[in-house]
């Protein structure tokens, strides 16, 4: 079952076809002092993954 959590980054080892398949995930201000749109915010559990290697 798709996780509740829909992420659009792909080149993130979690996304599983546009959800997140992390056990939990941690979001962060991206270091703006202060965060008035979603733009400063980041999530710190991506982890990337080469998605041209991954198709070869
Ligand atoms: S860990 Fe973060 S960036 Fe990666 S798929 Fe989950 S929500 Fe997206």
């Amino acid at each position: 079952m798709p996780s509740a959590v829909k992420c659009e980054v792909e080149e993130c080892v979690y996304n599983d076809k546009l959800h997140c398949s992390a056990e939990a995930i941690l979001v962060q201000t991206n270091g703006n002092a202060i965060v008035g749109t979603e733009r400063g915010t980041l999530c710190a559990t991506f982890s990337y993954q080469d998605l041209e290697s991954k198709s070869n």
